[in-house]
């Protein structure tokens, strides 16, 4: 229900107006005035309670089923995390290798430890009784240590992932970031890779290997005059795994073509050119 609608005014309306607009509807519908009218206490009840919520007499229901609700839950969210331990994120860049097959990395880290002079609090009391910032963590509750965190990346994460670890009652948070690769170019679990072949190679029927980034050998072969220069050709399985779903390698190739060509070479062009 529209409360502002209900009374006939602009939701712009000052407070008095909100009273005015609600005395003159209770005048006119009062069920005393209307005794037999059910459609007029209807009207009455309605512009009473608009005027109850819109002067913050009466809580509105609507607000406290959407956001009352959800700022609480979101508070007992972060209850969870504030009051039973700390979290701390951490960034962990990876190379492609690295995040498909796994590896164990020692972060060196600082850490935040309650201030010892102030007990974690932030301030010290003033022989005069008075509260003072700490002047060892400037306020701050705590300081930071030196601190080395063994952080052990199973196969095939990618980015985004996280991995929880808990250490001195700290939970760390850490968020795996892909750097980006020489060779293989990344579209979500896919992954592509261009390949320069001779123009020749592509032309007749060849074979070609290409190193995957689990350093797979593939052996692919190329029927002659199938592919032209920036044609794909996807390898299935081949990209990035996350948990059942395996992404594909796609593969660009480029036709070479040589910088330069001895006069042997170029004559057996020049007769293939004339061959119709
Ligand atoms: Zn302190």
């Amino acid at each position: 229900m529209d409360y502002y609608n209900t009374l006939g005014i602009k939701s712009s309306a000052s407070k008095d107006e909100i009273k005015k607009a609600y005395k003159k509807l209770a005048h006119k519908y009062h069920p005393d005035k209307n005794p037999d009218d059910p459609n007029a206490e209807e009207k009455f009840k309605e512009a009473k309670e608009a005027y109850e919520i819109l002067s913050g007499k009466k809580a509105d229901p609507k607000q406290s089923q959407s956001g009352f609700q959800s700022s609480g839950n979101y508070s007992n969210f972060n209850d969870i995390f504030r009051n039973r331990k700390q979290v701390q994120q951490i960034q962990l860049n990876l190379t492609l290798e690295e995040s498909v097959s796994g590896i164990t990395r020692i972060l060196n880290m600082q850490q935040r430890v309650p201030c010892q002079k102030c007990g974690g609090q932030g301030f010290t009391m003033t022989s005069s009784g008075q509260p003072s910032f700490c002047n060892v963590c400037d306020g701050n509750a705590y300081s930071l240590i030196d601190s080395k965190l063994e952080v052990k990346v199973p196969a095939n994460v990618i980015e985004g992932d996280s991995i929880h670890i808990e250490k001195d009652n700290i939970l760390f948070q850490i968020i795996i970031i892909l750097n980006d690769h020489p060779e293989f170019e990344r579209n979500g679990i896919n992954l592509i890779k261009t390949i320069e072949v001779s123009f020749i190679d592509l032309m007749l029927d060849s074979t070609i290997e290409i190193e995957t980034i689990r350093k797979v050998k593939l052996n692919v072969k190329l029927p002659k005059c199938t592919y032209t220069s920036g044609s794909t050709m996807r390898l299935k399985g081949h990209g990035l795994h996350k948990g059942n779903m395996h992404g594909d390698l796609h593969i660009i190739i480029l036709a070479k073509i040589p910088s330069k060509i001895s006069s042997k070479q170029e004559k057996l062009l020049k007769e293939y050119r004339e061959l119709k």
